[in-house]
């Protein structure tokens, strides 16, 4: 547990976070007010993380509108108080690495984010995004809706839309470059031109003008996989000029993740961008003794001068589509003609080699769960490969090839390959910061579906309860500032990830003692415990632990200094 620091102590020191009793800018704080109540809510007598890394402080919150006006003694003046005795207040969490996008059209109160304590959740990861489009493809959609809005081409499109259904939490986005290639480019495996390069880095310097964050990279994935490292290396020109941040899924998690490492990085240096490697991981038992030479890779980046960060969610498995079992050549182009060579016998005798030592290389069959399937394949959900296998009468990649073209090439899955000794090594690390690789899900609704990785409800309480409370591998201090100050400071966030008076109200109230996720891989759509309170943008959206409706997240735009 923390030491924690007396009130008396804390006023002396309330003044090195520049507040104490008073509004930043003076505005209503200078001189004495008569009216009543001052303040929208107080939070009293909590023990109040910073997210600096200092050690907590005993104090009161007060928040006028959208922002923290006041911390210290505040008195008692306002419209709701909250009593947080014996409670943690802390910055809101922020997810860096999150695939929440358009299903929070779906699910505009983000169930499985805010009630994890999230307040803000980052976009568009590993090279996927929803936008852009190539002026072909928005000419076909245009007329139609999509999630119910008018199509949208480009982020501004996709922002406006966010905006106008009103979310609980706040949303910024990378741009994927997966999408960004298959504008210009398209799906197939082939070198961008000079002149498609030149398209793709205006069609980015677009995204940024208009909100965007930067550039997510997903190497593993088609058409992504399909770009040489100078194309990337010209595209993160664009990212670092607008100082904005380049993410990347590697193009390889196992067997050559070292070269994978050395890509990134060379990459980062080459252009001058700031990176952030997304959920670093040594994948499969022959790769996880790689762990700490990946982290002095990263280390000697980043003593050199390159600006760099990794996060990493805090569970042993991972997630991703079945239709990864397909080596990178049969993944070209459209879906259509996907399907059609996993149904021609001679490509599918290559394709299923492939996945064969794929599956072996994961431990074998049973550390591969089948996560979604609709109609009578629903009963595969929760099974693993050797199961399905059985169940089915059929070879694993006959089952998987069947799976495939019955769900037009989308069927998720969870695959247990890392160890825990890894995962807490990555997340201890200074530079490294829990993050989802979650999407928004509710246990009721259309999003209630199938059985996914669990990380999407559970991550953030997880990473304090399990691993830094009970486990102990890093201070709570430090555990609060890796959830909240890190990642704000990533994406160049105005004003967020700390508590510090004249900063937005993004704050979370919860039981340090009780907080832990609830959700488990059979059983994933349950909210985590411990989270008392959640206020977004000054608006107060769980109340005791449940939502209260309130919509007042905003899209955050990427702002260049
Ligand atoms: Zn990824």
């Amino acid at each position: 547990m923390n030491k924690k620091v007396s009130r008396r102590k804390f006023i002396k020191t309330s003044a090195l976070i520049g507040c104490g009793i008073g509004l930043a800018g003076g505005g209503i704080m200078s001189g004495f007010i008569s009216v009543r109540n001052r303040f929208d809510v107080i939070i009293k007598n909590g023990l109040v993380y910073s997210g600096n890394g200092d050690l907590p402080v005993v104090a009161d919150i007060a928040i006028k509108g959208d922002k923290i006006a006041a911390i210290g003694e505040v008195g008692e003046s306002a419209n709701k108080i909250i009593n947080a005795d014996k409670l943690a207040v802390s910055p809101g969490f922020i997810d860096i690495h999150t695939h929440t996008d358009t299903n929070l059209l779906i699910c505009p109160e983000g169930d499985s984010r805010i009630y994890q304590g999230i307040t803000t959740d980052v976009g568009g990861n590993c090279g996927g995004s929803p936008f852009p489009y190539s002026d072909v493809e928005f000419e076909k959609q245009k007329n139609k809706l999509r999630r119910g809005y008018p199509a949208w081409q480009h982020v501004n499109g996709f922002f406006d839309a966010l905006e106008k259904n009103k979310i609980s939490i706040n949303y910024a986005s990378f741009t994927g470059h997966g999408d960004l290639r298959s504008a210009v480019v398209g799906d197939n495996d082939i070198p961008a031109t000079k002149e498609q390069i030149e398209q793709m880095k205006n069609l980015l310097q677009h995204q940024i003008d208009c909100g965007s964050i930067g550039i997510s990279y997903g190497l593993e994935y088609a058409p992504g996989s399909y770009a040489n490292t100078r194309e990337l290396v010209e595209l993160c020109r664009v990212v670092a000029k607008n100082n904005a941040l380049y993410a990347i899924h590697m193009r390889n998690e196992d067997d050559n993740v070292e070269d994978a490492i050395r890509e990134a990085i060379e990459v980062a240096r080459q252009a001058g961008a700031r990176l952030e490697i997304s959920h670093l991981k040594a994948q499969n038992a022959n790769n996880w003794y790689k762990a700490p030479n990946m982290l002095k890779m990263i280390e000697e980046a980043y003593a050199d001068g390159v600006d760099i960060a990794f996060d990493r969610y805090p569970y042993i498995a991972f997630s991703t589509g079945l239709s990864t079992f397909i080596p990178l050549w049969a993944r070209q182009g459209s879906t259509g003609e996907i399907l059609e060579r996993l149904s021609d016998k001679t490509n599918f005798e290559k394709i299923s080699q492939y996945a064969e030592s794929r599956i072996k290389r994961l431990g074998g069959g049973q550390n591969v769960i089948i996560t979604s399937g609709t109609g009578d394949n629903a009963k595969y959900i929760g099974k693993n490969l050797i199961e399905c296998a059985e169940a089915s009468h059929r070879q694993e990649t006959d089952f998987i090839r069947d799976m495939l073209i019955t769900h037009n090439g989308h069927v998720d899955m969870v695959c247990f390959a890392m160890t825990e000794d890894n995962v807490k090594m990555f997340l201890a690390h200074k530079l490294g910061m829990p993050a989802s690789d979650g999407y928004v899900y509710s246990p009721t609704g259309e999003l209630s579906a199938g059985k996914p990785h669990p990380r999407s409800y559970g991550t953030f309480p997880r990473f304090f309860g399990k691993y830094c409370r009970d486990e102990k591998i890093t201070d709570l201090a430090t555990a609060i500032m890796k959830m909240t100050k890190l990642p704000a400071s990533r994406i160049n966030l105005k004003n967020r990830g700390t508590i510090q008076a004249g900063y937005f109200a993004d704050i979370v109230v919860f039981d340090e003692n009780k907080i832990i996720d609830k959700a488990e891989f059979t059983n994933p759509h349950q909210f985590a415990s411990g989270i008392e309170h959640v206020f977004v943008n000054g608006a107060h959206t769980i109340n005791k632990g449940k939502h209260t409706g309130c919509r007042n997240g905003t899209v955050l735009r990427h702002v260049t200094t």
